[in-house]
């Protein structure tokens, strides 16, 4: 329903512009009779309503059988159930009570004023990720908060709407789950379930390498996410530590969609990766990275060092990246269990395999 009303405002204000044009350029027919003959973009406009009114009755049609299948189905078991007429009568009542309820919460727009902002747990590129308390329920979700004009600056604006879409189709226990979306002038919103265990990427900060065991074990749930992902067609490309969120009980949950910042190797300037150069320092007077050996344990405190700067830099790490993604030569799914390699590799000897000071080099390295 929402995509129908989307199209037909989209239609809308296309036809805004076409109308001008079609009053300079277009000419309509009138047939013999007088009857003046239906533009295509009439046309067009008149489907996309037939459409959007037909799904409407449609959902509308489905809702009520639902409701009198659970009507039935709640009569049945009262019936097996030895349960005087009195009390059949209230818990039927209660159900009215409930549907009518339902009804009146599917009706209401969200909207941000529904919820109370709480801690800020995470700053994106594109806006911020806070916990925050629905006022309704009490229930407390994380809202991801996306600027607009950033959006749209970036040319970003069919990446949210895919991660929209597919946190919204894909129903999977590996996936964080969304609740809802609206937007204001300003911002979209998304709303999704809380994973209070912070993030993979914090984790192997903060323990240097995990156990076989239980890499095994995470490594198993990204491979359960990224197959339910692609499952429904679609390509993640930017599985990396601080996109994989743990939960209360410490399963973890994949999430990020649609937001990756694709990386153009060609395209890639030093200037990109500014925040993570600051810190990284060393380079030789013709600007090349200076090239040293180190021992493991230096590389280990140098990725730490450098790791979170590049988490928050504009284009993220390249660490993770398949090398037909970053030199945009096609990819396919394979890309995705590309990254969740690179994962495996940090998990077991604590930083990525392309890892280097410079992102520049990790890309070289990477498509090399
Ligand atoms: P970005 O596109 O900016 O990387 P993310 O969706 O990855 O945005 O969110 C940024 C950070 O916010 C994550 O790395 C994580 O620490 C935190 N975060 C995001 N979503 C949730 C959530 N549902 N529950 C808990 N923390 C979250
Ligand atoms: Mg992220």
């Amino acid at each position: 329903m929402e995509t129908a009303k989307a199209w037909v405002k989209k239609l809308k204000s296309k036809d805004k512009v076409k109308k001008k044009e079609a009053a300079a350029k277009e000419v309509v027919p009138k047939p013999p009779g007088g009857e003046e003959v239906l533009s295509n973009v009439t046309k067009e406009k008149a489907a996309a309503a037939k459409l959007y009114i037909e799904n409407h009755y449609k959902m509308q049609m489905q809702s009520l059988h639902e409701r009198k299948e659970r009507r039935k189905m709640l009569e049945n078991k009262l019936a097996d159930a030895q349960v005087s007429e009195e009390e059949q009568n209230n818990l039927l009542k209660d159900l009215e009570l409930k549907e009518t309820e339902y009804m009146r919460r599917q009706r209401h727009k969200m909207g941000a004023d529904d919820f109370e902002p709480l801690t800020m747990i995470g700053k994106g590129a594109f806006g911020e990720v806070r916990i925050c308390r629905e006022k309704g329920t009490g229930n407390v979700y994380a809202m991801k908060k996306l600027k607009k004009s950033e959006m749209l600056r970036r040319g970003q604006v069919e990446h949210v709407k895919a991660e929209r879409n597919l946190l919204a189709e894909v129903d999977s226990n590996c996936i964080v789950k969304l609740y809802c979306s609206f937007q204001d002038d300003e911002y979209l919103y998304l709303i999704m379930e809380y994973l209070p265990g912070g993030d993979m990427m914090t984790l192997l900060m903060r323990k240097d390498t995990l156990t076989e065991d239980e890499a095994r074990f995470y490594i198993g749930e990204t491979v359960l996410a990224i197959e339910s992902i692609h499952k429904h067609n679609y390509i993640h490309r930017d599985i990396k530590p601080d996109n994989l969120l743990l939960d209360r009980e410490g399963h973890m949950k994949l999430s990020d969609f649609g937001l990756c910042k694709p990386l153009d190797c060609s395209n890639l300037q030093e200037k990109d990766f500014t925040v993570a150069r600051n810190v990284s320092g060393a380079l030789q007077s013709d600007g090349r990275p200076v090239a040293t050996r180190r021992t493991q344990q230096e590389q280990l405190l140098n990725w730490q060092r450098n790791r979170r700067m590049l988490a928050y830099s504009t284009v993220g790490t390249p660490d993770y990246i398949a090398p037909e993604v970053l030199l945009k030569k096609g990819y396919g799914m394979e890309c995705d269990w590309w990254s969740l390699g690179a994962i495996m590799y940090e998990m077991l000897v604590g930083f990525p395999p392309f890892y280097s000071d410079d992102p520049m080099t990790t890309c070289r390295k990477v498509t090399n």
